[in-house]
């Protein structure tokens, strides 16, 4: 059987471990293990109007029905909810809204088919049905791509990791801090609220996530409770505040998916939009190798 390295055991590499484990013998190497990186700390807001405009996302269709496979794959694992389906209430912009959009009296925007992912439920179970298709984690810094020669194919799904693979370079990303709070909650929320300030609901219910921040001229990537207080403005107690790095494609919201040589790939760039594109790219790599 061929054999696959898969680098990075985020939501991008972990679906991608999904779908290749179909055919091939997939090892997943993570220097810090299972949503070690942005997808661990994600607010896990899943919809296809995300940003300012609110514009429906590209594929915004087949990502959505990609994503809710796996999140019933990972939910039948888990034996448990990984996500509230309830939808998204969103405050602001709605562009060019689909049928899954209902206006409200108010003003804002109910998105039916949003869905609140409980991102770290969500990895464990996607991971233990990845363990069952004979998937392996090594936990395991890569420094260069050469240390993987041995394997017949390599994807790299290193999320900011990508900075540090010389053959990546030529890819145009940029890199932005965020923050996410977690407060507590003084009564229950109904559904998650998109807006600049969002609030996602947990799988605590006097838990909420609030957040999250775009810091673009970061010096260090360690969360920083008095920037995020100051720009997140929470109005109850915080609980916990923790610090990731998104990778942006400047050019539009798509993915990059990239061939960088005969053996090796790499997928990044999922911006804001990870847990609704991760399932949909995870699909299309399953099919390219
Ligand atoms: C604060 C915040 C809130 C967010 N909220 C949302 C949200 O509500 N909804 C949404 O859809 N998106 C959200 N995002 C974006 C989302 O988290 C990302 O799009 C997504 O996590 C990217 O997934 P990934 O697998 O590409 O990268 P990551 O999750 O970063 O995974 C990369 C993995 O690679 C590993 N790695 C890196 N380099 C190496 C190496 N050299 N060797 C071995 N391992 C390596 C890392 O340890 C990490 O585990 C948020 C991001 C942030 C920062």
């Amino acid at each position: 059987m061929k054999t696959v390295a898969v680098i990075g055991a985020g939501f991008a590499g972990l679906a991608a471990a999904y779908f290749l484990s179909k055919t091939f013998q997939v090892t997943v190497f993570d220097q810090k293990g299972i949503g070690g990186g942005a997808s661990g700390i994600s607010s896990g807001l899943l919809h296809p109007y995300p940003g300012e405009k609110g514009r429906r996302s590209w594929h915004a269709d087949e990502a959505l029905e990609a994503a809710k496979e796996l999140l019933d794959v990972a939910e039948q694992e888990m034996q448990r909810p990984v996500a509230h389906r309830g939808g998204i209430l969103r405050r602001g912009e709605c562009t060019a809204p689909g049928s899954d959009v209902e206006p409200q009296a108010d003003g804002s925007f109910l998105i039916r088919s949003g869905i609140t992912v409980f991102p770290t439920l969500y990895l464990e179970g996607l991971w233990k049905a990845c363990e069952k298709r004979g998937v392996e984690l090594v936990l395991k810094k890569i420094g260069v791509l050469k240390e993987l020669n041995h394997f017949d194919a390599v994807v790299v799904a290193a999320g900011a990791g990508v900075r540090g693979f010389p053959e990546c370079k030529s890819l145009a990303v940029n890199f932005v801090k965020g923050q996410v709070l977690t407060c507590a909650l003084d009564k229950p929320l109904e559904r998650s609220i998109s807006a600049k300030r969002y609030q996602a609901l947990t799988p605590k219910s006097d838990q909420v996530h609030l957040g999250a921040t775009y810091e673009r001229d970061f010096t260090d990537e360690e969360p920083c409770l008095e920037t995020a207080v100051k720009l997140l403005q929470p109005e109850t107690a915080v609980l916990d505040c923790r610090a990731g790095i998104r990778v942006t494609n400047p050019a539009h919201y798509f993915p990059i998916l990239e061939q960088l040589n005969a053996k090796t790939w790499v997928m990044t760039a999922f911006g804001s939009r990870g847990l609704l594109y991760h399932a949909y790219f995870g699909q299309k790599i399953g099919k390219l190798i």
